[in-house]
């Protein structure tokens, strides 16, 4: 099978020619048909995220067909549409997971991470973390929700039920964030890079109220704010943004380091928290919930060999919307 191979940190990925997985017991082997791209993916190959398997196929948003199925498999049957996100696997045993917070797990395996994903033509994974794909969603527009939704989803719970909410960092996440917070009732003020012109139409197209620079003030105070740009800058700024009692979400898995600030940003029970990976819960809760608003993903789409390109817009902030791979293109069959 075709592959996009991470072997070196700060170098490019690298198309390889690997044997198909073989399922082990409990695991399905997918076909993959389209994989998301994500910031994470990019922390990784830079080396910010620092454990790895290696070589490694990235990838954790990964959508495709069943194309075999191991020993003790409950559940599933062929050719069923499924999703592989960035939780493969937990322990079950820790605190954390006994505790009904897996996200948090002692020894967690990552798809994409610990374990390969879906920039290649198959993948293997535990069938335990997969979910089925919801019908009415074509391969390319799921892709997003297994990464961006997800994550989207559950620093959107965690920004509390607040009116206005604050985003910075239009991307993939924010814009699936943007439609259900709309659909809740809820206005969104989109926070880009300076100069970014593009991204703040973007936010308005989406629907946001106002959308304008990080380092600005909205036009009135904020409830919550989620920041998904990996920027510690923002904490500062997205604190003053926010009223008394208001919460700031960091939505990302690395930032870089947040400057100090007076305490006065702080005071008055404003809350600054992060968010971790997910549950299978805020997967199954938000997989049924993006049908009925409905979420509407916009992707730019990009072939298998194309992942460097594809990372490279990424990081320049070029894409509208969830970046996706093509892998395998089924409506023009074999
Ligand atoms: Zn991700
Ligand atoms: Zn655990």
């Amino acid at each position: 099978m075709r592959a996009m191979v991470f072997e070196v940190v700060g170098k490019p990925l690298v198309l390889k020619d690997l044997p198909i997985p073989q399922p082990e017991s409990g695991q399905l082997l997918i076909r993959v048909h389209a994989c998301g791209i994500c910031r994470t993916d990019l922390h990784i190959i830079d080396g910010e995220l620092r454990e790895p398997k290696l070589p490694l196929v990235p990838g954790h948003q990964v959508v495709g067909r069943i194309a075999g199925i191991g020993e003790g498999v409950h559940g599933f049957r062929e050719d069923e549409r499924v999703g592989i996100p960035w939780l493969g696997g937990t322990c079950g045993g820790c605190a954390y997971c006994r505790g009904n917070r897996e996200n948090l797990c002692d020894s967690p395996r990552f798809t994409g991470y610990q374990a390969d994903g879906g920039f290649a033509e198959y993948a293997v994974a535990d069938h335990r973390f997969c979910f089925p794909i919801p019908e009415g969603y074509p391969d390319l527009q799921a892709a997003p929700l297994l990464c961006a939704g997800l994550i989207g989803y559950r620093s959107l719970v965690m920004a509390g039920e607040g009116q206005r909410l604050g985003i910075y960092g239009f991307g993939a996440a924010a814009h699936i964030v943007t439609q259900v917070a709309r659909w809740q009732g809820r206005e969104i003020y989109a926070f880009t890079k300076a100069g970014d012109v593009e991204g703040q139409r973007f936010a308005r197209q989406m629907e946001a109220v106002w959308a304008g620079e990080a380092g600005e003030l909205p036009p009135s105070e904020l409830d919550a704010a989620i920041i998904f740009a990996p920027a510690g800058e923002l904490v500062p700024q997205a604190l003053r943004a926010v009223g008394r009692g208001g919460t700031v979400v960091c939505g990302g898995i690395h930032m870089s380091d947040i400057p100090s600030f007076p305490y006065d940003l702080l005071w008055g029970e404003r809350v600054l928290r992060s968010v971790a990976n997910l549950t299978r819960q805020d997967g199954a809760e938000f997989l049924a919930l993006a049908p009925r608003v409905p979420v509407r993903t916009e992707v730019q789409t990009f072939d298998l060999e194309e992942a460097n390109e594809a990372l490279a817009s990424l990081r320049r902030g070029t894409i509208r919307g969830a970046g996706v791979l093509l892998v395998h293109d089924e409506t023009k069959g074999e």
